[in-house]
C-alpha cells in the first residue's frame, strides 16, 4: 500500500500516536437547553417515545422518535440562523470541507473561574495569534473556559442571575476579530450559546451571532473535554446532521490529537 498522509493517519490511530478525543456531551432528556425571556419561543427539551421494544409493535427490535430542537445540546449554527445570515447556507449546504479543520484552543479557564461573565477581547485573540503562530486556513477557534464540568447540572450551566444568564463569551470587539479574520471557519465555546450570557445587552446584541454567522462562519457549542485538546496541533471533525432548510443542527464532534 503506497504511503500517504492518510495511510499516515491510519497508522497513527492504530498505534495510539493520535488520539481521538470526543468533544460531544452526551445528549439525553437532561440535556439543558437555552432559556430566552418573555415573549420569544423558547425550545423543548430532548424527548422520545417508543414505537416498540422486542414487543407486539416490533418483537425483534428496539427504536424510538425523537424530539429535539435544531439547536439542543453540543450543536452547530448554520448561518441561517441568524437574521445577518438568513441569505446564507442551510445546514445542508457548508461544505464538508469546511467540518473539517485545525483547531486553536484560548484558554481561560482560571479567568472565568474566578469570573463567570468573563468577556474575551480582540486584544486577547490577537496576542494569542502572536504567541502560538498564525492561524491557519480552515481554523476552528476554541473557547477552553472549564463550563463543561457544569454539563450536567442546567442550573448551573445556565447559571441565570437576577440580571439575565452570567456565563462567558466574546466582547463585541472579540465577535468582530473572529468574524473578521480570513482564516477562521468557526468557533465553538463549553457554554449553551456562541454569545456572552450578558450579550443580549451588547450593541450590537448577540455580536458573535451577528457577525460570524452574517459572514458565513460557523458555531458550536455545548462542547465537552476542551481541556483534553492542545492548544495548537489537532486536528476536528465536525458531523452535524444533512438537514435541508435547518439552521443549526445536534453534531458529533472529535478530535484527533497527538499523544
Ligand atoms: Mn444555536
Amino acid at each position: 500500500m503506497p504511503s500517504s498522509s492518510v495511510t499516515d493517519l491510519s497508522a497513527a490511530l492504530a498505534d495510539g500516536s493520535v488520539q481521538v478525543i470526543d468533544l460531544t456531551q452526551p445528549l439525553s432528556e437532561s440535556t439543558p437547553v437555552l432559556v430566552l425571556p418573555e415573549p420569544f419561543a423558547n425550545t423543548p427539551h430532548l424527548s422520545r417515545r417508543t414505537l416498540s421494544r422486542f414487543d407486539d409493535a416490533g418483537p425483534a427490535w428496539a427504536w424510538d422518535v425523537l424530539e429535539l430542537g435544531e439547536h439542543t445540546g453540543t450543536h452547530l449554527d448554520a448561518p441561517i440562523h441568524w437574521i445577518t445570515g438568513r441569505e446564507r447556507e442551510d445546514v445542508a449546504s457548508i461544505p464538508p470541507a469546511r467540518l473539517v479543520g485545525p483547531a486553536r484552543v484560548i484558554d481561560r479557564s482560571a479567568q472565568v473561574a474566578a469570573d463567570n461573565g468573563y468577556l474575551l477581547s480582540a486584544a486577547e485573540f490577537e496576542a494569542e495569534e502572536r504567541e502560538h503562530g498564525p492561524i491557519e486556513p480552515g481554523t476552528w477557534i476554541f473557547f477552553r473556559t472549564g463550563w463543561g464540568a457544569r454539563a450536567n447540572d442546567e442550573a448551573a450551566f445556565l447559571n441565570a442571575g437576577p440580571a439575565g444568564p452570567v456565563t462567558p463569551g466574546p466582547d463585541v470587539s472579540g465577535a468582530r476579530w473572529l468574524a473578521d479574520h480570513p482564516n477562521v471557519v468557526g468557533f465553538g465555546v463549553e457554554t449553551v450559546g456562541i454569545d456572552a450570557g450578558a450579550a443580549g445587552g451588547f450593541d450590537p446584541p448577540f455580536p458573535v451571532h451577528n457577525f460570524l454567522l452574517g459572514r458565513g462562519r460557523y458555531g458550536l457549542t455545548q462542547l465537552a473535554n476542551l481541556e483534553a485538546l492542545p492548544l495548537s496541533g489537532a486536528l476536528v471533525v465536525v458531523a452535524p446532521l444533512r438537514l435541508v432548510g435547518g439552521t443549526g443542527s445536534p453534531s458529533r464532534v472529535l478530535a484527533f490529537t497527538p499523544r
